[in-house]
């Protein structure tokens, strides 16, 4: 069973019996808070997509989300019956919003079932597991992507913007810190969930503007310390807090933070051109606030990330065009971050 087979209707964007633009059915994986939160309130506001099933592992959940979003029951599915999303016509894409650790299993299983995915990031806890849903959807004939939400907000899209030769590029010095108070006990402390601490869950996103400032590449090289846990009881297997720096060729460097132990939301990137700075609410949904050299910074109206993100996707699929958030971002930096913890385990400079 391949995407092929569901492929043909949605390959004219046009549903056969009316004629009228196909929006393409996303079936959430995971019902938790940013599903709850988040995606399903965007994919009320997207056009190219909506919210069309659910794969959850309460009977309880599927069954409020199909009274909120009236979804028939036969696009409920469990975690266990998954298998069978492959004979439903309504459902093309899989969206994976687990912990990471179950990213891998569930993004190939869809891909089996011959639907296109969107996995959560990070999108795996090793690069090994991103090289497998790749290769599964590969094989599949199905299209992958990363929930980089980021790409598609108009704030982050200016940072790429300008770290081109038409902007103030190159940015030559970066630095970003991302974190929050943990309190409650979760998957994120949890290895093998989470792949990791902070880094996984907050740092990627400094780690992701990093390269976009630097032109859109990856480092070379990477330093790391970790320094002693203030709760080692609470993150007993999982970093609380690291400190990193991303040497990029060409010599732009990144000094970079991310913990559970206090609060941050900021990025900077600056060169020799003029500079960006996200104050604060740098990674948030809404209300970024940035700054240049040239002045404030002020999208309005405010975009939803997210709708904006899945209907790009939808488009891809549609219009048979690649991602610019492909499982290979995704892989790129989970290589970075594996890079990154070598270099705390090890003291050493760990070239990529
Ligand atoms: P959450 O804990 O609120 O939800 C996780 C969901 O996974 C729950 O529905 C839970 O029932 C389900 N699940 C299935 N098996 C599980 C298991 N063995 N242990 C724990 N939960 C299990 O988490 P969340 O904040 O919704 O995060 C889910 C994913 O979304 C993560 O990959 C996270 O990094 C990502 N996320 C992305 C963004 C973003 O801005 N792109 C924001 C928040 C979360």
């Amino acid at each position: 069973m391949v995407g092929a087979r569901f492929l043909r209707p949605a390959a004219f964007g046009q549903t056969p019996a009316t004629g009228a633009p196909r929006k393409l059915g996303v079936a959430l994986l995971g019902l938790g808070s940013y599903s709850t939160n988040e995606l399903a309130p965007a994919l009320q506001l997207t056009r190219r997509c909506r919210l069309a099933g659910v794969v959850t592992g309460s009977p309880g959940k599927a069954e409020k989300w199909a009274r909120r979003y009236n979804l028939p029951k036969k696009n409920l599915y469990d975690y266990g019956n998954l298998e069978q999303i492959a004979d439903n016509p309504e459902i093309d894409i899989v969206y994976v919003v687990t912990p990471p650790g179950l990213h891998p299993e569930f993004a190939i299983r869809a891909a089996k079932a011959g639907k296109h995915v969107i996995s959560e990031k990070p999108m795996a806890c090793s690069v090994a597991d991103c090289d497998a849903m790749i290769a599964a959807c590969r094989d599949a004939r199905v299209k992958l992507s990363v929930g980089y939400r980021l790409h598609f907000d108009p704030y982050h899209r200016e940072l790429m913007r300008l770290a081109g030769p038409a902007g103030m590029g190159p940015f030559t010095k970066m630095s970003g810190d991302f974190g929050f108070k943990m309190w409650g006990k979760q998957w994120r402390a949890e290895k093998r969930l989470a792949g990791g601490g902070p880094m996984m869950d907050l740092g990627i996103y400094v780690v992701h503007a990093a390269c976009m400032a630097a032109g859109g590449i990856a480092p070379a090289a990477v330093t790391a310390q970790e320094p002693p846990k203030k709760r080692p009881e609470f993150f007993k297997d999982v970093e609380e807090t690291m400190h990193w720096t991303m040497e990029f060729p060409g010599g732009a460097v990144c000094r970079a933070d991310s913990s559970y132990v206090h609060n941050a939301n900021r990025f900077r990137a600056e060169g020799p051109n003029g500079w960006i700075e996200f104050r604060d609410n740098a990674f948030a949904y809404r209300d970024i606030e940035c700054r240049t050299s040239r002045g404030p910074l002020e999208f309005d109206p405010p975009v939803n990330q997210q709708a904006l993100q899945m209907d790009d996707f939808a488009d891809c699929i549609l219009s048979d065009r690649a991602s610019p958030v492909p499982g290979e971002l995704g892989r790129r930096d989970i290589r970075i971050l594996s890079a990154i913890y070598e270099a705390a385990a090890t003291g050493q400079r760990v070239l990529l």
